[in-house]
């Protein structure tokens, strides 16, 4: 197929087995953004409207963000940035690449996790697009993407969907359709800003404590990418120019200054257990279940083998391991939240929602877990407990859809019909499906209270829809 025939959808779910029948059945989405900016998504949305042909999946799992987290906030505080405010999201997909369109969000392939086999390297890669942050290359982008329908407002349109998960289920309706050329060049950079990026990226590693070693081990990694034709390469290759000149800075660095530490103890355990998640929910059973056996932290070994028997319907082995890990870390929150999830998956809502209790009370502002528990609650129709859940959990993180679609449904079944209208139109409207949203919009405006916070939500919405009607029959 013809590159600019060719969409990329992004949407976004959680991990979770397909043929397990969601919690409900219902479509829904969004509150709790700035109004300005959902209107401003909702315009782009509209810009960016294309057949879908492929879907790029971000993957949201409360243990993998805090992992990640732990990775890469040294490196980002060296950067000058708030750890807090840049969050590291891995996108379900197996070739090696990452990359930034905001401020905000450095996007990491599933796959670059798995290949890079070490934290350093996967260190490396986040100094250097935190540092396409810091020296303004996404500012510059900015400006030319103004000049690009195309591309106009990408940036924010991923920021805004980085956060929406639940996808999966919604049969993708909840995705944002990007052109695939379009979504090159925005990503690409000159090769002078990969070098200032590779040179920024040495000084973090280094004032992280971690030295620069990791860079040249990224570079190592691809020097054989080079010689292969364009179409077997990485997309990191293609996008990301690795020069033999930049090899060779690194390694200057590097005898300059020194090897480094490396990662710490810390960071080797968060980096096995981010990947250990990722494979386990990517591979086959039986590759986890036989390389589980070598892995050198038990409890991230007794993980493994509980995805692996969940992803074989085998519940009480699955609870059995997991509360082996649990009785190891009994203060980890991410591995009762993973209990719930595979009780909840095997419909066993008390159970499940026990689980989720546990980690909501070790992680009480954790907004992926505080969601689940919010599911769960919704699960055995407890809706006022519900919607305080959910919505603390959408304080905290706003675009997720999933719970967003959860919360609508404890709307409806409290008689809060108007604001279950404005949530489900915010979905559609975050789908791209604008029609759709206009139409529940109209629906929300009409049942809110006039001047209302709900009420100019759906107005905004209507708002975006009426200048994407007209910006289509120009
Ligand atoms: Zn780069």
């Amino acid at each position: 197929m013809p590159i600019s025939q060719c969409a990329a959808m992004l949407n976004i779910r959680p991990f979770r087995l397909p043929t397990i029948p969601p919690l409900h059945g219902k479509v829904n989405v969004l509150s709790a953004l700035a109004t300005r900016g959902v209107a401003v998504a909702l315009v782009i949305v509209a810009l960016m409207a294309a057949t879908p042909a492929r879907a790029l999946t971000i993957l949201r799992d409360a243990g993998i963000e805090y992992g990640l987290t732990q990775l890469s906030a040294p490196i980002l505080r060296a950067a000058g940035l708030n750890p807090n405010r840049v969050k590291v999201l891995v996108i379900d997909d197996s070739s090696f690449n990452a990359f930034v369109v905001d401020r905000s969000t450095i996007f990491v392939h599933s796959g670059l996790i798995e290949k890079a086999g070490d934290g350093s390297v996967l260190q490396a890669v986040i100094a250097h697009e935190a540092a396409h942050i810091t020296n303004g290359h996404i500012t510059r982008r900015g400006v030319n993407m103004r000049s690009a329908q195309t591309v106009a407002g990408l940036g924010i349109a991923l920021g805004i969907i980085a956060g929406v998960a639940g996808a999966g289920e919604a049969a993708g309706g909840l995705a944002i359709g990007v052109q695939n050329s379009a979504l090159r060049s925005f990503l690409s950079h000159t090769r002078a800003e990969e070098s200032a990026a590779d040179s920024s990226a040495a000084n973090y590693l280094q004032s992280a404590g971690l030295g620069a070693q990791g860079l040249v081990a990224l570079h190592e990694t691809f020097r054989g990418q080079e010689v292969l034709s364009a179409g077997r390469q990485d997309p990191y290759t293609r996008s990301h120019p690795l020069t033999r000149d930049r090899m060779r800075a690194a390694q200057a660095y590097v005898a300059a200054n020194g090897a480094g530490a490396g990662p710490s103890d810390a960071d080797r355990y968060w980096f096995a257990r981010v990947d250990g998640v990722l494979t386990a929910f990517s591979r086959s059973p039986d590759w986890t279940l036989r390389r589980a056996a070598e892995e050198p932290w038990p409890d991230i070994r007794a993980m493994r083998e509980a995805i692996a028997y969940h992803r074989n319907r085998d519940l009480s082995n699955s609870v059995a391991a997991i509360d082996r890990a649990i009785a190891l870390r009994p203060d980890d929150p991410f591995y009762r939240d993973l209990k719930g999830q595979f009780l909840i998956e095997s419909r066993q809502w008390q159970p499940a929602l026990a689980a989720y209790g546990e980690a909501v009370n070790l992680a009480p502002d954790d907004a992926l877990i505080l969601g689940n528990y919010g599911r769960a609650l919704l699960a055995v129709d407890r809706y006022k407990d519900a919607q305080q859940a959910m919505e603390k959990s959408l304080q905290r993180d706003a675009r997720n859809a999933r719970v967003l679609r959860a919360l609508s449904l404890a709307y409806a079944e409290t008689g809060q019909t108007g604001m279950a209208a404005l949530v489900t139109a915010e979905r559609f409207a975050l789908a791209g499906r604008l029609e759709d949203a206009e139409l529940h919009a109209s629906r929300a405006i009409a049942l809110l209270p006039r001047g209302s916070a709900g009420a100019r939500r759906a107005e905004d919405i209507v708002d975006a829809a009426k200048q994407d009607k007209k910006r289509k029959s120009r």
